[in-house]
């Protein structure tokens, strides 16, 4: 039985972290996808906001579902009983931040790995930031982040230009 979690920030989802999200579930039993909240961030959608846009998207994906947590992500990992920490990549800089982390998590917890899955080409420069920024800017995000959200996420247009 292989339980995966997809931790991050997720604010808001973007086509990129679905892409993840299906490649993923296609080879795992069970995947969970973990909100984590950084206090070091200033979120422009709340955690709550995150999940469901998350479970939303995923509604037709049986063995994934949307979940938050505070705390550690080993200890997250731990609780929900799962054996691998899911990361994408989409270039070069994100390998040295990630190699930390997953080094870290490695130090806290030899029996959890992580695993990490490349960006599809078309999504390789897509990132939450970009889609916070177009937005602030009044730019069509259709291209970026699920069909079904793009109305929820333009809604924040006034208070994302503060959280950029
Ligand atoms: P972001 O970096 O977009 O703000 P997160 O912190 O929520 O997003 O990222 C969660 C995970 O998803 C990270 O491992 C990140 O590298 C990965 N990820 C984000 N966007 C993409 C993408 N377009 N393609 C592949 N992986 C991605």
């Amino acid at each position: 039985m292989i339980r995966a979690i997809y931790p991050g920030s997720f604010d808001p989802v973007t086509l990129g972290h679905l892409d993840i999200i299906k490649r993923t579930a296609a080879i795992v039993d069970e995947l969970v996808v973990g909100v984590l909240v950084n206090k070091a961030k200033n979120p422009l959608f709340s955690t709550d906001e995150r999940v469901s846009m998350l479970n939303e998207v995923m509604k037709d994906i049986p063995n994934a579902y949307a979940e938050a947590s505070e705390g550690l992500l080993v200890d997250f990992a731990r609780e929900k009983q799962a054996n691998v920490i899911i990361r994408g990549l989409r270039m070069v800089t994100d390998f040295e931040y990630e190699l930390q982390i997953a080094q870290t998590n490695r130090m806290m917890d030899p029996d959890i790995e992580t695993m990490f899955m490349m960006t599809s080409l078309e999504y390789s420069y897509l990132s939450s930031n970009t889609v916070r920024e177009a937005v602030a800017f009044g730019a069509d995000i259709s291209k970026f982040v699920p069909a079904q959200l793009v109305s929820r996420i333009n809604e924040k247009r006034n208070q994302c230009k503060e959280n950029l």
